[in-house]
């Protein structure tokens, strides 16, 4: 309901919203709750019951940190949609949505892809998502500014930012390990991080994720997994990612969380951070 009514009322001005998804998401709300809008309503008053709150989640992490790894599998966990907004680009520009046109030629020209057409993507996303009746969402990628943030804010209510962080020596090892095989295309990983713990800090241990015995001599570095690089885009990410980490933790929404090592020690951890543990484990017994 929130996020439909913010939608309506956005509707008029930048953002752009695909009328056939929206007249079904206000028509199913609109039945299945027989209130009517109110255009007017306060953010606050528009939350949800606790019981039957969305997942309406943002994952926050520099490059290389694993953020689409972890986001992926909580939304398998959940049984909601993984929505990074590079995908949702790249799915208007494969389309013959009513974008895909002003968007090819953005792409073509080398431009940057503008916080409206971004947000109208996201927006027509989260309404046909609510309309098929998704319980929520994780978004990746999406907001790396303040401005974009804050044009979120208006169009849905996010309830927790998932702030990933690795030590960063141990993030630029990772970065600077990986391999793509130019055969198969498949990604590995040839850094094998194992830092002893010292001064009440733990050790960090994430093997290597090596490739079939095939592919080893086929393996690519990206040209611009070098040291000089990685660090400028962990530089960057660090300068940008800041005040919008600011913005949720004056919220109080900003959960921070350092992974401890690879996927296997870090999943366990992350889902108790998350108070999901127990609730994998019911879905691990049903299964
Ligand atoms: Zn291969």
């Amino acid at each position: 309901m929130a996020a439909i009514t913010r939608l309506v009322r956005h509707s008029s001005s930048i953002f752009y919203l695909g009328s056939r998804c929206l007249s079904s998401a206000v028509a199913s709300e609109a039945n299945s709750h027989a209130t009517p809008f109110n255009f007017h309503l306060k953010p606050h008053l528009q939350r949800k019951d606790p019981k039957d709150r969305n997942v309406q989640w943002v994952f926050l992490g520099c490059p290389g940190v694993g953020k689409g790894t972890y986001a992926s599998r909580l939304c398998n966990l959940l049984g909601i949609p993984h929505i990074a907004t590079g995908n949702l680009v790249r799915e208007e520009l494969a389309s013959s949505g009513p974008l895909a046109a002003q968007l090819s030629e953005i792409v073509n020209k080398g431009q940057l892809v503008s916080d409206e057409i971004i947000i109208s993507l996201l927006s027509k996303r989260l309404a046909a998502g609510e309309a098929k009746g998704e319980s929520g969402f994780i978004l990746d990628g999406f907001p790396r500014t303040i401005k974009q943030a804050e044009i979120l804010e208006g169009v849905t209510e996010i309830d927790l930012v998932v702030n990933l962080k690795l030590r960063e020596d141990v993030l630029l090892e990772k970065c600077l390990g990986r391999r793509i095989c130019s055969q198969c295309g498949g990604n590995f990983n040839l850094a094998s991080i194992n830092i002893k713990g010292e001064d009440g800090n733990p050790g960090i241990n994430m093997p290597p994720l090596l490739p079939p015995a095939h592919c080893m001599s086929k393996l690519i570095t990206r040209s611009d997994d070098t040291e000089t690089v990685v660090k400028e885009r962990l530089r960057i990410y660090n300068e940008m990612s800041q005040p919008v980490e600011e913005f949720y933790r004056s919220r109080e929404k900003l959960l921070e969380f350092d992974l401890p090592g690879g996927i296997p020690e870090s999943w366990p951890k992350l889902l108790q951070a998350l108070n999901l543990d127990e609730y994998e484990n019911k879905q691990s017994a049903a299964a």
